[in-house]
């Protein structure tokens, strides 16, 4: 096994996988940025270097500096986290190239996955449907007005190369072909220095449903069920579920099946998820294919009992899966809500600041992943993801309900989150009736809802909740039966 791992990475991811490797005995090791100096992932480490400054390109993402320093001090193998360079295919390559383990799937598959358009024609070979669109690059206006002939409005346009949401536009008519075009490539040369653009065929009101996958390297292909991940705001999701309440057995059999298909066809080694659209009609369309850890990762942790972490250390290390696909069992339900530093009272403009009291919930069934403690610079050089809280209950409205009353304990000073936003999406009707698609949040939310959000309805829900979960547990019911009257109080529909 490794002695020394190098998590090239900061926050809580960097502090969750330091767990994993101390739980197996492994030394941490981590690099940061001046600014990061005294953060806990820092202070948690068994070694940390500094590679640089708060810009993300002198340290966080600057490869030769990271690769020099996992030389220097003899690393065995190098966990990215997800976001900065845990997709990136040189940076994958150059630690190959200095005999050093990536933790993670080989550079060619990343490289593949990484282009969405060669990732969509070859999941179109395998046969698993594709959102309509073009397998071509496209950004010929004509073309595109020609395409709408063919499959209709309202149509996006995406970047090959995108991601985080960046550079895509929804056509909703000839005459607008011409500018989303030019701005949808403009942001995507500007965030990933490539303007190669496709088209998808906006599928309405759909779900994002992802599937988890591990693979090792000796050809053994599994999945850990889906996620639901269809509360985003701008495309970035922000509450995640484990299982769907939302899809049948029969689409949970097919999406599983096609991802386990998409790992062998390709090869995979390591932990990855792939992600679907699925309508109304139970269709799905295959979205992409994300080569590294999720930052939900947590909720599949929960229902199945399975450390992802620790697999995808031992899977670089050349170790056989001992997971038996039929031994996976999904046991009850999780949820997670992504703390960020933003004020929705502001159009989710990022809050910066020092943080000053912080408390986190706990209790049976709650998890809390974070990697600021007090006084943590919160600044825009990052992420504003600083926290994750996770439940995990026999069934959804008791996870709903343990999520309500950890949020309600969450105390923190020194900037503002979207903690008020999460209160009210878990005591909004449709959520609570697991009846939301990707559009829930900007077709529902607005400041004054969430400020008027009367949390002593809270009591309503929660026994609105309680007697779903003993009708649930006596099979009398199918979860998600909740109604709102003309009063604006809940009860249960019988
Ligand atoms: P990124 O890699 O930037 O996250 P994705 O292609 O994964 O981009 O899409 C992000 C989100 O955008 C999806 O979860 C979904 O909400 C929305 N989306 C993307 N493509 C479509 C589409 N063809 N129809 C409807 N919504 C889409």
């Amino acid at each position: 096994m490794f002695k020394k791992i190098l998590i090239a990475n900061r926050g809580e991811i960097a502090v969750r996988v330091i767990r994993a490797c101390k739980e197996l005995g492994i030394k941490a090791c981590v690099v940061y940025s001046d600014i990061d100096s005294s953060s806990l992932h820092v202070r948690m480490a068994d070694e940390s270097y500094l590679i640089g400054s708060a810009s993300p390109e002198d340290s966080y993402l600057n490869i030769p500096k990271i690769v020099k320093t996992a030389i220097d001090n003899s690393i065995d193998a190098v966990h990215p986290g997800y976001g900065f360079l845990s997709e990136n295919n040189k940076f994958i390559e150059a630690l190959e190239k200095a005999g050093i383990v990536f933790i993670g799937p080989n550079s060619d598959v990343v490289k593949l996955m990484g282009d969405k358009l060669e990732a969509r024609k070859f999941i179109n070979s395998l046969g698993i449907p594709i959102v309509p669109g073009t397998i071509e690059p496209t950004n010929d206006p004509e073309k595109v007005i020609s395409i709408s002939n063919e499959i209709g409005y309202p149509l996006i346009i995406k970047a090959a190369a995108g991601g985080g949401g960046k550079g895509m536009r929804i056509i909703n008519s000839a005459a607008e072909t011409a500018n989303a075009i030019e701005r949808a490539q403009s942001e995507a040369l500007k965030a990933f220095n490539d303007d190669k653009m496709y088209i998808e065929k906006l599928i309405i009101d759909p779900r994002h449903i992802e599937v988890q996958v591990l693979s090792d390297k000796h050809g053994k292909h599994l999945h850990l069920f889906e996620r639901e991940c269809s509360i985003q705001r701008r495309h970035q999701k922000i509450i995640e579920e484990a299982p769907s309440k939302s899809i049948s057995e029969n689409l949970r059999e097919k999406i599983t099946q096609a991802a386990v298909s998409i790992t062998s066809a390709a090869n995979y080694v390591n932990a990855g998820t792939i992600e679907f659209l699925v309508d109304e009609k139970e269709n799905y369309y295959f979205l992409e294919m994300n080569t590294r850890l999720q930052v939900e990762h947590p909720v599949t942790e929960a229902i199945t009992g399975v450390d992802l972490v620790k697999e995808q250390i031992r899977i670089a290390n050349g170790d056989k899966l001992t997971l038996r696909q039929e031994n996976i069992k999904i046991n009850g339900h999780a949820i997670e809500c992504r703390i960020n530093a933003e004020d929705p009272f502001n159009n989710f403009f990022p809050s910066i600041g020092k943080i000053g009291y912080f408390c986190v919930p706990s209790g049976p069934g709650v998890r809390v992943d974070y990697g600021i403690k007090p006084n943590s610079l919160v600044t825009l050089n990052y992420d504003p993801l600083i926290t994750k809280v996770i439940v995990h209950a026999t069934e959804r409205s008791s996870a709903i309900q343990k999520m309500v009353t950890a949020l309600k304990e969450f105390k923190l000073s020194g900037v503002i989150t979207n903690l008020p936003v999460h209160l009210w999406i878990l005591s909004n009707i449709k959520f609570l009736n697991a009846q939301y698609h990707i559009n829930f949040l900007e077709d529902n939310f607005s400041p004054e809802n969430v400020l008027n959000n009367d949390m002593d309805e809270e009591k309503i829900i929660a026994s609105a909740l309680l007697s779903v979960f003993l009708k649930e547990k006596k099979g009398e019911l199918s979860p998600g039966k909740i109604t709102v009257s003309n009063n604006n109080k809940w009860f249960v529909n019988e």
